[in-house]
């Protein structure tokens, strides 16, 4: 796993996040600054659908796009949405651990026959159904797949400040993914 940047005090965030929403996110969810009262959005969240994290942050701070793995590559109109109407110029992506998205395959039984128990699909209509969508929502690594969806929006979005954040669901703390700029 990459290198997790722990926040504990305001000189934990790196240099360049200090003074931007993103900064304002660690302040919020991490050190507890009290939260201020916000007219409009400043920032873009994505975030995994998983139900194990929420974040401290006030009212109307942020959009929020959740989706398995924090993966955006299929809400792409949204990521504009928000810029583009939204005017927000910062997006924190947070992956977290113990992912779901993560060996899709490994749950494929229990997915279907979820879906066959629960929802009353038929067990071919829900096989095809994971094979289809299971190579797409499958993310690999919870770190190096936000990595890699920091580098893609970059280029999409180049005048866009895009932070590649870790939730720890064991302390519920947000981290800095470590991008080795540099070397591998
Ligand atoms: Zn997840």
């Amino acid at each position: 796993m990459n290198k997790l940047i722990s926040i504990a005090s305001i000189n934990d965030i790196p240099p360049v996040y200090r003074q931007t929403p993103i900064g304002l996110l660690l302040e919020y969810h991490n050190l507890y600054r009290p939260l201020d009262i916000v007219d409009r959005a400043q920032l873009l969240v994505g975030m995994c659908m998983d139900n194990r994290k929420h974040l401290h942050i006030p009212d109307n701070f942020a959009f929020i796009i959740r989706s398995g793995g924090a993966n955006l590559r299929y809400s792409e109109f949204k990521v504009s949405y928000a810029i583009g109407v939204g005017q927000v110029s910062h997006i924190a992506l947070i992956g977290h651990n113990n992912c779901g998205m993560v060996n899709l395959h490994s749950r494929k039984n229990e997915f279907i026959n979820g879906l066959v128990s629960t929802a009353g699909w038929e067990r071919g209509k829900a096989e095809e159904h994971f094979m289809h969508f299971a190579p797409m929502f499958e993310i690999g690594n919870e770190t190096n797949f936000i990595l890699t969806e920091t580098t893609r929006l970059r280029l999409q979005y180049p005048k866009i400040q895009i932070a590649p954040l870790f939730y720890l669901v064991d302390d519920n703390k947000l981290y800095f993914i470590e991008e080795n700029l540099t070397s591998s």
